[in-house]
């Protein structure tokens, strides 16, 4: 009687299991070329094995049993790892010319969270399969949007995530009307004192954030002091957390650097003893750049009345920073900061960076080392994403024809193939 008892909760523990897709799949993916992130190097004819949510082995050779596999031929494409965008915002949207504190008007936090997952899907579907959420986010809807996608409730890009982000009084708002006075302590973690800036960590801790993330300054000309920076920085490496920081001008990067932030996000103007002092520390850049047809096509679909001009002074500065940066050795890694209204899905305009770094004259195999393997780096992941190799989640992407040598055409994809973490996403 115990006997059949025990065999019949077996039968359901393996029927259930089997329900909710629990049983490790095996797969063998033939690369027609494979992109090897650590040497920014493309290899012919890869057999890449995997099982359940890993990568077991990458070989050039096939005569090894793999009956039990199931067989996905990419014999025609270039395989690349899963791309990582290291600054989006998926709980926030803003219009073109429009005020911040709009979104946060119009959409309540529930709102806000199913939006985030129809965007996370999109940027899964272009093949950016791990992302780095940068706050604007109220009060840790990324950790809750983070923690339904892990546990497969929703479709999306993996997400690290940063919780409130830590800024000056008035987060990063400009004029407030008096009835929304109470917006940035919703949207912000804002503090005024070092011991505040200390708790605001501890804070972002026990509500399980993956990075930090501060305003180092706001429009409003309000920065954080060397002081508290210090402090938030110290806080966040004794719990072992990166902390990285929105600063737009020289001076405030600088203050960043010396305040020990592990990167700097935009650093529209950094002087060349700045991004010396950068490359000799370790600091990393994300530059949030774009194209002109980028920047022209979210112009024209909202409406804006940006010019021509603008948008070409303003690609051509950056484009000068990014080739400043390189050559200080600066190492760069790839952020789209796309939280506009998109005329094409807002995953696919996402990788406007990248082929705005292209366009300044960066090779394809750095381009796709600085998508893939340094934004895992820039946080000590690289043995899990932004690799094809044994024990990395396998988070592959492919192009269907070869993209080294058509990268402008191929990258935004169309006959591509993505798979999240063993799990097959989207077919060509
Ligand atoms: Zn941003």
């Amino acid at each position: 009687m115990m006997k059949t008892t025990f065999k019949l909760i077996l039968f359901l523990l393996l029927l259930f299991n089997a329900a909710f897709g629990q049983e490790s799949k095996k797969y063998l993916i033939k690369a027609g070329k494979l992109f090897n992130s650590e040497s920014k190097t493309f290899l012919k004819n890869q057999f890449i094995f995997i099982e359940g949510e890993k990568i077991v082995k990458v070989t050039d050779s096939d005569d090894i049993t793999y009956a039990d596999h199931e067989i996905i031929d990419l014999s025609k494409s270039t395989v690349i790892p899963g791309l990582i965008d290291s600054h989006t915002h998926f709980l926030f949207m803003q219009g073109s010319g429009a005020n911040m504190e709009v979104d946060l008007i119009e959409n309540s936090d529930d709102d806000r969270l199913l939006r985030g997952g129809h965007i996370a899907k999109s940027f899964l579907s272009a093949g950016i399969t791990t992302v780095k959420d940068l706050g604007n986010s109220g009060q840790y809807l990324d950790v809750t949007l983070r923690n339904a996608i892990d546990k497969g409730w929703v479709e999306g890009s993996r997400m690290l995530v940063s919780g409130p982000i830590i800024s000056p009084p008035n987060g990063q708002f400009g004029q407030l009307p008096h009835l929304h006075k109470n917006l940035p302590a919703k949207e912000y973690s804002i503090v005024r004192t070092v011991d505040e800036a200390r708790s605001a960590v501890i804070e972002h801790m026990n509500n399980g954030v993956d990075i930090i993330k501060i305003c180092a300054t706001n429009d409003n000309g309000l920065v954080l002091s060397t002081e508290q920076m210090k402090a938030i920085v110290e806080t966040a490496h004794k719990n072992n957390l990166k902390v990285t920081a929105h600063a737009t001008y020289d001076q405030i990067v600088n203050d960043a650097v010396m305040a020990g932030v592990d990167g700097i996000e935009h650093g529209y103007n950094i002087s060349d003893s700045t991004l010396q002092l950068m490359s000799e520390k370790g600091v990393y850049l994300v530059p949030t750049d774009g194209t002109f047809d980028g920047y022209k096509g979210i112009v024209e679909f909202s409406k804006s009345n940006i010019t021509d001009d603008d948008i070409k002074s303003f690609v051509a500065s950056t484009k000068q920073r990014l080739l400043n940066a390189v050559k200080a050795g600066v190492k760069i890694v790839y952020g789209s900061d796309l939280y506009l209204y998109t005329p094409r899905s807002i995953g696919i305009e996402a990788k406007n960076s990248l082929v705005s770094y292209y366009e300044a004259g960066i090779p394809v195999n750095e381009v796709l080392q600085i998508g893939t393997y340094n934004g895992a780096f820039a946080i000590g992941k690289q043995n899990e994403i932004g690799v094809i190799k044994s024990g990395a989640f396998a988070d592959i992407v492919a192009f269907e024809g070869d993209l080294e040598k058509d990268f402008k055409n191929l990258i935004y994809g169309k006959n591509h193939f993505v798979m999240k973490a063993g799990v097959v996403f989207k077919k060509p």
